[in-house]
């Protein structure tokens, strides 16, 4: 009889978007990690999308901060020891508390730790310290939405869950690009529509990926959400379908918001007009919202990331109130975080204005949680919002700052001058994962090793208030800790050691439970009082989960309000008459466009992670600007071609993409490279620092800028197992291949020194076979050490072509090279004569663009499961489908006839 032992699965959270996809992780039986989706978790049942699925790509160490570092007095950076550092930390905190008062530090958090690492963060900061200034970088991405729903219901709560998804008749996203930012959720939506009919609009200035399965397309000018809404709710009124026994019954301020509603958007036409779309659209999207009683509304950055985010989304929320669809099967507003734990940072009190577990500053809230804290240095105001807060960095009022799990250099608005501002610092801390980034390169005096996903313990919220539990099954590398080990520790040099005694993650969660729960007569809706006496076996085996839990039970509820009862003192949802948009016209020089930033779909925030894998790189591998076909022809830029993208406060040279999805006069380039990556594609050094006057949040998505063409002598590629620098004068970024790093680059240098250049790049990895094609004006060289590939260069003058990448790919991570390839090396071709395959489109089965527009030209891409029944791709994830649909409508023959938006 054979014995067999199967290690069981453990079950985790994605640690990338607000969706909260359960994972479960497993060894792969040849010593790495086996990721697949919990079919279990009620946020997935199963599904990942191409970023879930590559987390296995992500878990080496390598890059990792691993120990304690310490800024000696002649400035350089040194291995210390936790004991010491920590010493340091508190000793600048304490410093700077007696030398220039609570108001002169703060902690800037993040959307990425767990709710225990926030919570000793907000109970040290805001009760031990004095002060109210720590903030997370939610601001920068849900701020908006907390504002709305605070202003609405009374508190910041989304009403609504998944399931809505699967149940709504009509699904509106406004400002979401769910296809590529929350694909799982999005798969969902799209299964509803092939299976129930449910219609699906997108209210959006940008024609996404996420369009392709839309009934309707409101392509609107930035800025107009506010008109439409306001219009929507005019509509409502006047076609009788409101719900007037709700809005008598349990909301107050109709008359207010409908008549500003009617000034701020008269008629359809004036609608139309301001929206810049057509009429009957509009007309469309009003009669469907009209006449369905199951409409979900999604927002996301679109609507938050906005100088009049608040005022959107309570333009939405006015809307579902107008008509009672709240707290419904199927209806409801629903806002779409973008971070793991945004949620869970809003529910500790992450944010700078509010102090924690929901509750405000008013007196009665601070004497509450004064007392179960027993907190000596309770802080009674609320505390600097991040904009504020970098700018009093910027002024010398802040001396102290510890940066947490975030990368502000990089994802700040005015990125430049923020992160020089960071050197201003008396005292400047960083826990982080990764040994350097935009922010480390700001000096800190104190880097401090964290622990990351899979090496920690803790639990984090999802947009459907559904905690989850994050399981560790990786050893820290070196002397790397969870963050709120490190939090407690400095809180006991201190002195404040018995607040902070605690020995695991699952004792954090149990007080941040009974903090919910305390004097709590059912006007605050978060409550965990049932979840806050768990054993450290019931924490540790505890099933996702929705709040509000209440003492006594022990599973949480879907949907919130459906009584009409809400939790503002009257117990009433307040419409709120929103003050008139000012419209993001487009300027006037020097800044003619309005710049729009966002994400990809394969890569997350400043690709810490994500850069790591060479699944996830292979679908977009350089920073881009997306630029309409009537502007990149005014404009003289190429498709292709490189761009300078111009604002007041910075610039970036970026890849052109002549765009069908952008809208004429607006720009729109990814938010993901650094420094490390590129470069100079900051995108944040360039986004001004306009933002909401209610929730505080930056506008992200309409900087006015310039932009025009840059040209190079030359571009080309190189492959390499390690990274090589190239001079400071090029154009480059990088991108992680199995077996090394792929190079793209430009640059001036003359033709006839090409050969040199090489030679003195590839020098380092060995003797240089090259040639040089004058006729065709390309250079390649390669490198070729003990059978392998050690880096090869590609380079071509002007618009002329490089070879394919995907056969070169393939040898810099072969064990050897055969003699045919070694041959073809300088051809840049496979030997056998195959086709490159161009650009993944399928990540999770490395499927290429060219595999595809083949599969076109024979006429046997009839539809998505038809492409997934010859090539299998878009038929795991589903996240490349929106993709694969739009090259069957833009692909004849094998040939792209509009520029794929990729
Ligand atoms: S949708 Fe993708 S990124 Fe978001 S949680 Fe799920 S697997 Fe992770």
């Amino acid at each position: 009889m054979e014995l067999s032992l199967t290690v069981p699965p453990v079950h985790t959270t994605c640690p990338y978007c607000g969706v909260g996809c359960g994972v479960l992780v497993s060894p792969d039986g040849e010593g790495g990690t086996r990721i697949a989706g919990d079919p279990d978790h009620p946020a997935n049942f199963g599904r990942l999308c191409s970023k879930g699925s590559a987390l296995a790509e992500t878990l080496s160490f390598e890059g990792r901060l691993l120990h304690p570092m310490m800024r000696d007095a002649g400035g350089a950076l040194a291995q210390t020891t936790w004991n010491a550092a920590l010493d340091r930390v508190a000793r600048g905190l304490r410093g700077t508390l007696d030398r220039h008062g609570p108001g002169s530090i703060a902690f800037y958090v993040s959307g990425q730790l767990l709710t225990e690492d926030y919570y000793v963060a907000n109970k040290l900061m805001k009760g031990f310290l004095g002060s109210a200034n720590i903030d997370t970088n939610s601001r920068l991405c849900m701020a908006s939405s907390v504002a709305g729903h605070r202003r609405a219901f009374g508190a910041d709560i989304v009403p609504g869950c998944y399931e809505d998804l699967d149940q709504a008749d009509l699904i509106v996203l406004v400002g979401s690009n769910a296809a590529w930012c929350h694909p799982v959720l999005h798969q969902r939506m799209v299964k509803n529509k092939r299976e129930r009919g449910a219609r699906i609009v997108i209210v959006d200035p940008r024609c996404t990926a996420t369009a392709q399965d839309a009934d309707l397309v409101l392509q609107i000018a930035p800025g107009t959400d506010g008109v439409l809404f306001s219009g929507l709710l005019s509509h409502l009124a006047e076609s009788k379908a409101l719900d007037r026994g709700f809005v008598r019954n349990c909301t107050t301020g109709f008359d207010a918001a409908l008549a500003r509603a009617r000034e701020i958007a008269p008629d359809p036409q004036r609608i139309a007009e301001s929206c810049g779309v057509a009429r009957e659209d509009v007309a469309t999207f009003f009669d469907w919202f009209g006449i369905t009683e199951k409409v979900v509304t999604l927002y996301s950055q679109g609507v938050n990331q906005s100088a009049q985010g608040t005022d959107k989304v309570n333009a939405i929320i006015n809307c579902h109130l107008a008509t009672g669809r709240i707290g419904q099967l199927g209806a409801g507003p629903f806002s779409l975080t973008g971070q793991p734990n945004a949620m869970g940072g809003r529910e500790v009190g992450g944010l700078a204005n509010q102090l924690a577990a929901h509750m405000d500053f008013d007196a009665k809230s601070v004497d509450r949680v004064r007392r179960f804290w027993n907190a000596p240095a309770m802080a009674e105001s609320p505390g600097l919002k991040t904009m504020d807060l970098f700018e009093a960095v910027e002024a010398g009022r802040i001396k102290a700052l510890w940066v947490m799990a975030t990368n502000p250099a990089v994802s700040l608005p005015r990125a430049d001058a923020m992160r020089d501002v960071l050197g201003k610092l008396d005292l400047f801390v960083v826990s982080e994962v990764v040994a350097a980034n935009d922010t480390i390169a700001g000096k800190p005096h104190v880097l401090l090793p964290a622990a990351a996903w899979g090496e920690k313990n803790g639990t984090v919220t999802n947009s459907e208030r559904r905690i989850s539990r994050q399981h560790a099954f990786l050893v820290p590398p070196g002397d790397s800790m969870p963050d709120w080990w490190m939090v407690c520790e400095v809180a006991k040099r201190l002195g404040f050691g018995k607040a902070f005694a605690f020995r695991y993650a699952s004792e954090i969660f149990s007080e941040h439970a009974r903090l919910s729960a305390f004097e709590n007569d059912g006007t605050r809706g978060f409550d965990l009082g049932g979840l806050s006496d768990l054993s450290p076996l019931a924490y540790n085996e505890l099933a996702p989960v929705q709040w509000p839990v209440p003492e006594g039970q022990s599973g949480g509820r879907n949907r919130l309000f459906a009584n009409g009862k809400f939790l503002t003192p009257e117990s009433r949802a307040r419409f709120v008459a929103i003050e008139p948009p000012a419209l993001a016209e487009v300027q006037a020089e020097p800044y003619p466009f309005l710049l729009n930033t966002g994400r990809v779909r394969d890569h997350w925030h400043t690709m810490t992670r994500t850069g790591k894998s060479p699944r996830l790189s292979g679908h977009i591998d350089e920073p881009f600007v997306e630029v309409a076909l009537t502007d990149a022809a005014a404009c003289g830029l190429e498709d292709n071609g490189f761009a300078r993208v111009t604002s007041a406060h910075g610039s970036a040279v970026l890849r052109v993409k002549v765009s069908d999805g952008q809208r004429q006069g607006e720009l729109f380039a990814p938010i993901h490279w650094s420094a490390e990556t590129a470069s100079n594609a900051r995108l944040g050094a360039l986004v001004h620092p306009m933002r909401d006057p209610h929730s505080g949040q930056p506008d992200m998505k309409a900087t006015p800028v310039a932009i025009a063409p840059v040209t190079f002598g030359a571009h080309g590629f190189l492959l390499s197992r390690t990274p090589i620098v190239l001079p400071e004068d090029f154009w480059w970024a990088r991108a992680a291949v199995y077996g090394g790093t792929l190079t793209r680059f430009a640059m001036n240098v003359p033709e006839q020194d090409w050969e040199a250049f090489g030679q003195r790049l590839l020098n380092a990895e060995g003797p240089v076979i090259e040639l040089h094609d004058t006729t065709r004006r390309t250079y390649r060289a390669a490198t070729v050490n003990h059978e392998r590939l050690s880096a090869c260069l590609y380079l071509a003058a002007g618009d002329h072509k490089l070879p394919g990448l995907d056969w070169l790919k393939k040898q810099l991570s072969a064990p050897r090279l055969d003699p045919r390839a070694r041959t073809a090396l300088l051809a840049g071709r496979a030997p056998d004569g195959m086709a490159d395959t161009g650009p993944v489109i399928c990540a999770c089965f490395g499927v290429g663009l060219v595999a595809i527009q083949d599969l076109i030209a024979e006429g046997k891409a009839v539809s998505v499961e038809a492409v997934g029944h010859y090539l299998k791709a878009g038929t795991n994830c589903g996240s490349c489908q929106p993709e694969i649909k739009k090259l069957m409508t833009t692909t004849k023959g094998g040939r792209v006839l509009a520029s794929a938006e990729m």
